[in-house]
């Protein structure tokens, strides 16, 4: 059940209309839009009476969300969403492309310095790392942890670059919503529903990946896991799921970027490292990821990839990054997005909306 303020309605009527739906028992999420606020019932076992709401003042409209999904919808929510990184000039979803780049793991300070400074220099916006590493063998690096945390805040305070880990459960979960500005769930976790909704009581933005089998309604409805409690800040990544095709690690679903972005107002990003697992693979994909649409797309870049402690086969070098971001720059256009080159972050507020700093 969806409840369509007019264009006019104030924030006190928008607010007499949330009040009354928890009244009822029920959640309500306000999505203001760009026209008008849409609020989004939730909690209700069946539906509820269009006339519990049709007379209250500043409602325009009163609708039944057919879909599964309902916040994650573009029927509650129009326009794409853009999330924003206070005190910067970055943003995710929209016109600008936001590209996240960095190694598959930090191995060591000196490694995510080396990177950082190269990914800065080519213009990426967002600095990307593992901390917490879901392998396929336990026998594999698990990744530094904290330690880990701690050079990317680092690195956040030295380059400007916002800061992208992956928690892999509620523990670590803590701890990179303290230290980081986008929280990444992994392919493994999509459907770790505790997982979901814990990220979802808080207030940071999320960077969901595609699960390996995952089908576009189960991949909306993890979002919608994460939008129920709270936090709409939800961020797509397609990064290739299992197939039958045995010449690349993965199989990158690019049609899943349309799809995605016919249904629901959310950002979709593009992971060519993962979804081909093959270095000479990763920028073509790369291209057609804008091409295609997506907002951005996420790479994996190392220095010294044949040394690298995860996923060097994949990494691209940071010449080869600088590569990538000539050609999407040129491509942006084409399909109506810019490359904002570099991150602009006003001093006087940096650091304080981002998490623990040193
Ligand atoms: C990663 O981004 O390093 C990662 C582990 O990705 P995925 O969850 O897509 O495998
Ligand atoms: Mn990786």
């Amino acid at each position: 059940m969806l409840v369509v303020m007019n264009a006019q309605a104030t924030q006190e009527q928008i607010q007499a209309v949330c009040n009354h739906i928890e009244q009822m028992g029920f959640r309500a999420h306000p999505l203001p839009g760009a026209q008008r606020t849409a609020i989004g019932i939730t909690g209700n076992p069946g539906e509820i009476d269009r006339g519990n709401f049709e007379d209250l003042a500043g409602v325009a409209d009163v609708i039944r969300v057919s879909k599964p999904y309902k916040l994650a919808s573009r029927d509650v929510k129009e326009e794409d969403t853009i999330i924003r990184f206070p005190g910067t000039d970055a943003t995710i979803g929209g016109r600008n492309l936001a590209i996240v780049a960095g190694p598959c793991s930090i191995e060591s300070r000196e490694q995510a310095f080396a990177i950082a400074e190269q990914v800065a220099a080519a213009g990426a916006q967002f600095f990307r790392g593992g901390a917490y590493k879901p392998r396929t063998s336990p026998y594999a690096f698990q990744g530094l942890g904290v330690e880990a945390l701690r050079i990317m805040a680092e690195i956040r305070d030295h380059f400007g670059l916002r800061i992208i880990t992956e928690a892999i459960d509620n523990e670590t979960l803590e701890l990179v919503a303290e230290w980081a500005d986008v929280i990444q769930i992994g392919a493994r976790n999509m459907q770790n529903f505790s997982l979901l909704k814990h990220a979802g009581r808080l207030r940071k933005p999320v960077l969901l990946k595609r699960g390996m089998s995952a089908t576009l309604d189960e991949f909306l409805m993890a979002a919608e896991y994460i939008m129920s409690e709270g936090n709409y800040e939800v961020i797509l990544c397609e990064r290739g799921v299992r197939t039958f095709a045995d010449h690349t690690r993965n199989t990158l679903d690019l049609s899943i970027v349309p799809s995605v972005q016919k249904l629901s107002h959310l950002p979709i990003l593009v992971d060519p490292s993962h979804g081909t697992g093959k270095r000479d693979k990763v920028l073509p994909m790369a291209r057609a990821a804008v091409a295609v649409g997506a907002h951005g797309v996420l790479v994996e870049v190392h220095h010294q990839p044949d040394k690298a402690l995860s996923d060097g086969a994949q990494s691209i070098y940071p010449a080869q990054f600088a590569e990538m971001m000539d050609e999407i720059e040129r491509i942006a256009p084409v399909v109506h997005r810019t490359l904002p080159r570099g991150i602009h972050v006003e001093t006087a507020v940096a650091g304080v909306h981002d998490g623990k700093r040193k």
